[in-house]
């Protein structure tokens, strides 16, 4: 009975015990979620969501009444569409680029735009201006020249009494502090004068958009110094082959990635004469090749 009563006892205080160090076990496996939970709400709010809203060039794919095989495979499968190029980086509400597309892209970002920059005045790249009317108070940064077609459209289509927009002429090769930083390249695209990329420097993060170039950007060594080790390079990639002071097609596009050495590069502007998208990204590896829609973390 005695013995009986002893083994009772010891197992009472097993159980015990391990109740004991289940609960605290337990405890510091919560701990430990919860620890990670942090880390991983610290490392997302760190992270930068980057957006590319339009993929294509001023004719977008499909074009009308072309018969290529990229545009007849846009029209059966919405997948392979690529609207007019634009950009917008939610973390300072900042939309590059307003194309003729901006309406529909507007309403995936859903959200008020506080910053526009506009990288060169062709159609393709300010067309979209007017539909930023919905915003009252807006600020607009690029070239003096190409500010100019930005305020005309303005006064012509949306009206200046009750606007509060306001330009910010930038001159090339020299380095703005707003809230954030903002370096104006000249790049090479003719027969437009006034043409350049954008450096923003937000935070720690390094953003770097080339806008349409010619070739002529990798024989530029003051821009490709400022460029270097960007988190983001989106890069104009129009054509299969580059076009002289014009557009970088393939082999020039993957050129520049390599020199700019950038942690993602994402190539853009892509008409519908360049290779499938499927080829594209088979050319292009370990490089991403733009989509609408696409979003991008750095
Ligand atoms: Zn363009
Ligand atoms: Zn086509
Ligand atoms: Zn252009």
């Amino acid at each position: 009975m005695r013995s009986f009563n002893a083994l009772c006892s010891i197992t009472l205080y097993c159980a015990f015990i391990s109740d004991l160090f289940c609960k605290k076990y337990i405890r510091v496996c919560q701990n430990y979620a919860d620890y990670l939970k942090i880390i991983t709400t610290l490392e997302e709010d760190f992270k930068m969501n980057i957006i590319i809203l339009g993929s294509g060039v001023y004719s977008g794919t499909p074009r009308p009444l072309c018969g290529c095989e990229n545009c007849s495979r846009a029209r059966k499968f919405p997948l392979y569409r690529r609207t007019r190029f634009s950009m917008y980086i939610p973390r300072i509400r900042a939309l590059i680029d307003p194309s003729p597309d901006l309406h529909y892209h507007l309403e995936h970002i859903n959200e008020k735009i506080e910053h526009v920059f506009v990288t060169h005045a062709h159609f393709d790249h300010i067309g979209g201006l007017p539909e930023l009317q919905i915003f009252k108070h807006i600020k607009l940064y690029g070239h003096t020249t190409t500010l100019e077609v930005a305020k005309y459209l303005q006064k012509r289509f949306v009206g200046e009494s009750k606007w509060n927009w306001k330009y910010f002429p930038l001159e090339f090769n020299k380095w703005y502090d707003f809230n954030f930083k903002i370096y104006h390249f000249k790049v090479i695209h003719q027969p437009i004068e006034a043409a350049g990329g954008f450096i923003i420097q937000i935070e720690n993060k390094k953003i770097v958009i080339t806008g349409d170039t010619g070739p002529e950007i990798l024989n530029d060594k003051r821009t490709l110094k400022e460029i270097r080790n960007a988190d983001l390079l989106v890069a104009d990639m129009t054509h299969k082959h580059s076009i002289s002071n014009a557009h970088l097609g393939v082999d020039d596009a993957i050129k520049l990635a390599q020199t700019v050495k950038a942690r993602k590069t994402v190539f853009a502007h892509i008409s519908h004469t360049n290779y499938t998208h499927d080829e594209l990204e088979e050319k292009t590896k370990p490089y991403l090749v733009a989509r609408d829609f696409m979003h991008i973390n750095i």
